[in-house]
């Protein structure tokens, strides 16, 4: 019933218990509880690299600083792995991410679904915690809607995800229709870049309005 759903990623699902009368947040970490943009241009910097926002992607928009040119999606994969591995431990949290997520979770359960490679996910983990964002993390390979059909699958009460990535929300849509997408990006340099994405009930800006609209949601059904 579950296929697509990586091997890495199949035994964390395992072990979470969700209560199936209880809302359900799912949330993304980078560029939404964490300012992964701002780690990444420092990290880019160390590295004489740089990015240079003319579009919603890494691939093509980092360059090196020597002659402008950009690097390969091979070479954008391995800084990605030494990225997540030396920083994403102490990436700064997204402002209000940590009070939304508190505020949230008196009315429903949350779980962190990054695409961290699982490998680093108890830095991920780390960087949860001493953040004040302590919610179980599934650290996820691939696209996610399989796994937000997995993790929603018995649920009674209303589901929701938040995520940056417009194709994270096509995928949701495809496998878990019936779960609520809030579209957000907490850069705003690069939220600039990018309108609302297609497969998303609707775009947010700050996490006061998103814990605001969940909360709503809850108690009302209104979108
Ligand atoms: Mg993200």
């Amino acid at each position: 019933m579950f296929t697509g759903i990586h091997d890495e990623v199949r035994p964390q699902l395992e072990t979470l218990a969700l209560d199936p009368a209880r809302p359900l947040v799912i949330t993304d970490a980078d560029e939404v509880l964490f300012n992964f943009m701002i780690g990444l241009e420092d990290f880019l910097g160390s590295l004489d690299l740089y990015f240079d926002w003319s579009s919603f992607a890494l691939t093509g928009n980092i360059r090196r600083i020597a002659d402008k040119e950009p690097i390969d999606q091979a070479e954008v994969g391995a800084m990605l792995s030494d990225f997540f591995d030396q920083r994403c431990a102490g990436l700064p949290a997204v402002e209000g991410a940590a009070e939304g997520l508190a505020a949230l979770s008196e009315h429903a359960q949350i779980v962190v679904l990054s695409n961290v490679p699982p490998r680093y996910a108890a830095k991920r983990r780390k960087g949860l915690r001493e953040k004040g964002m302590d919610f179980p993390l599934i650290a996820n390979v691939g696209s996610k809607g399989q796994v937000v059909r997995y993790l929603t699958h018995k649920l009674e009460a209303p589901a929701y995800f938040i995520d940056d990535i417009p194709h994270n929300h096509s995928s949701v849509n495809e496998h878990a229709a019936h779960v609520h997408r809030l579209h957000y990006i907490a850069d705003t340099r690069l939220s600039k870049l990018l309108g609302p994405a297609e497969h998303s009930h609707t775009r947010l800006y700050s996490w006061p309005e998103i814990s605001d609209h969940i909360i709503r949601h809850i108690g009302t059904g209104d979108v």
